[in-house]
């Protein structure tokens, strides 16, 4: 990797570092009801409103020893791993996709997946407000793909209703599983939010992806599943969120999920 490469990808890493910042007032505050702009970050002990040097992605909780400035109260690792995590991310696609409108509409999919992973890891909930946001910025992927240049990478075809396919197919088809599952078993392993969040990962990555990533989702669930009961013993009836296996299929079948279908198809 030459100089200029690592800079750039540098600036890709702290631009992502610093939306991830953004996505931690977004994954505390939703379920919470609070507004996500207003008031400004405080220390969730003593109050103090945090100041610009508090709030430099990463770096202010390295340098303060995961600590409060005034009250030394512990600041949770969370915070600089989701951060570190979207500064990533944000570079995987900068890789994949490259000086294209792509990049960033994927940077915003992958900033709501984020906040999908973690609300529901701590609540098992997919919040309606949070897929009505990815409904209404899921305009930008159909946008592009009926009037941008060279056509959109995860549609098959041209058709101006590959869009309304996306919506629509992935949705179905979690929303058939969901119910099944609710016959077969007498219980639901699928939430609606996990039906829901499907319309949105449909627009963005187009129905053929978005099932590869439900195929990715599940495979890596049973995995999980198999482990927790079979090797770490915990019990059956534990509540395993799924949104975190979701929203990983998702980032796979964006990044990779090209790669892994012409290796299935070749
Ligand atoms: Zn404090």
């Amino acid at each position: 990797m030459d100089f200029i490469t690592a800079y750039i990808y540098s600036i890709v890493f702290i631009l992502g570092a610093t939306i991830g910042s953004f996505l931690n007032v977004c994954i505390y505050r939703i379920p919470a009801g609070l507004s996500i702009v207003k008031p400004r970050s405080r220390c969730g002990s003593c109050e103090r409103r945090l100041t610009a040097r508090d709030l430099v992605p990463i770096l202010s909780w390295v340098l303060l020893k995961g600590k409060c400035r005034t009250c030394g109260s512990k600041i949770s690792i969370r915070y600089p791993l989701v951060e570190a995590l979207e500064g990533l991310l944000f570079v995987l696609v900068f890789i994949r996709f490259g000086l294209a409108m792509m990049t960033p509409i994927m940077w915003l999919f992958s900033a709501i997946m984020t906040v999908v992973f973690f609300i529901d890891l701590d609540h098992q909930i997919i919040p309606n407000k949070v897929v009505l946001f990815g409904l209404v910025v899921g305009i930008l992927p159909a946008l592009y793909a009926w009037f941008g240049e060279g056509g959109y990478p995860f549609y098959f075809t041209e058709r101006l209703f590959e869009p309304l396919l996306g919506l629509a197919v992935p949705f179905l088809l979690m929303l058939f599983m969901a119910l099944f599952s609710v016959v077969l078993f007498k219980r639901s392993g699928l939430g609606m939010g996990d039906v829901k969040i499907y319309a949105v990962i449909g627009l963005f990555l187009g129905w053929g992806y978005a099932l590869l990533s439900i195929w990715i989702a599940f495979f890596l669930g049973g995995l999980f599943g198999i482990v927790w009961i079979f090797v770490l013993k915990r019990p059956k009836e534990a509540m395993i969120p799924f949104a975190p296996f979701i929203v990983i299929g998702s980032m796979v079948a964006m990044l990779y999920g090209y790669d892994i279908l012409t290796v299935i198809y070749r």
